[in-house]
């Protein structure tokens, strides 16, 4: 059986900040190929460049040298515009912050993921209920943030990352804002949709995701220095 394509592909790519006596490089010609239904776990210490790595995979930052692919397009020739049509349309983004409207009930935070796509209202209503009924919300369509427990509000902006059917979803400490039963109840929601077959690469502190994750890639000092496949049967 050949290998499933790959979604994400990071080529010698390289991440210099500033210019001249005070540039500062903090990624170095790091290699990385991530294949439609893997579940990555990137981790590594505090100022080792796993944000910077994922923000280049995510499209929201150039690289200063090397090539980065997502579903096989090479972003150099990206306008900055185009680029925000990329990650609108093929990527998924969750961050420390859930980043929710205050005043926007659950389903209409949702529903906001598809504003890109050019989907009609009710149409976007009824994604954005499915999106959230895949994380476990379904009864809380008509809850805003404020109404809302920190992990539940964590599985909203994941429903929202999810609405529009990315390629790939990018976590970056996605559980660092929660307390501890919370962010195992959104790691448990990650490993149930990577099973289910979503793409997700998700940069981590916490050690019990790099127990379970298939593969865990670590970062140390802007370079791989690890990329083990740890929980794969054979
Ligand atoms: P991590 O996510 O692993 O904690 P980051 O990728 O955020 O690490 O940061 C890696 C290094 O790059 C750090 O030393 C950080 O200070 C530096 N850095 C990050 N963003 C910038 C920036 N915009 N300008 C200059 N330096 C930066
Ligand atoms: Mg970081």
């Amino acid at each position: 059986m050949s290998a499933p394509a790959p979604v994400l592909e990071l080529e010698q790519v390289t991440r210099t900040y500033g210019a001249g006596d005070g540039a500062l490089t903090v990624l170095h010609g790091v290699d990385l190929v991530v294949r439609q239904g893997e579940y990555v776990a990137i981790v590594g210490p505090s100022g080792s460049g796993k944000s910077t790595l994922l923000n280049l995979a995510g499209a929201l930052d150039r690289a200063t040298a090397g090539a980065v692919r997502i579903g096989g397009h090479e972003l150099s020739s990206f306008s900055d515009a185009g680029l925000s049509r990329l990650r609108a349309t093929e990527l998924g983004f969750v961050f420390q912050q859930f980043f929710l409207l205050e005043r926007q009930t659950a389903l209409e935070n949702v529903a906001d993921g598809l504003l890109y796509q050019g989907v009609r209202r009710a149409e976007r209503r009824r994604r954005a209920a499915e999106a959230l009924e895949r994380v476990g919300l379904g009864h809380r369509l008509d809850h805003r943030p404020a109404q809302l427990s920190g992990g539940e509000c964590q599985r909203v902006a994941v429903a929202r990352a999810l609405v529009h059917e990315p390629r790939v979803l990018l976590a970056d400490e996605p559980t660092g804002n929660l307390d501890s039963a919370s962010g195992a109840t959104v790691l448990a929601l990650f490993e149930r949709l990577h099973t289910a077959g979503t793409t997700i690469v998700l940069i981590t502190h916490d050690g019990r995701v790099a127990d379970r994750a298939p593969r865990v890639v670590t970062i140390s000092d802007g370079r791989i220095v690890a990329d083990e496949c740890v929980g794969a049967t054979a």
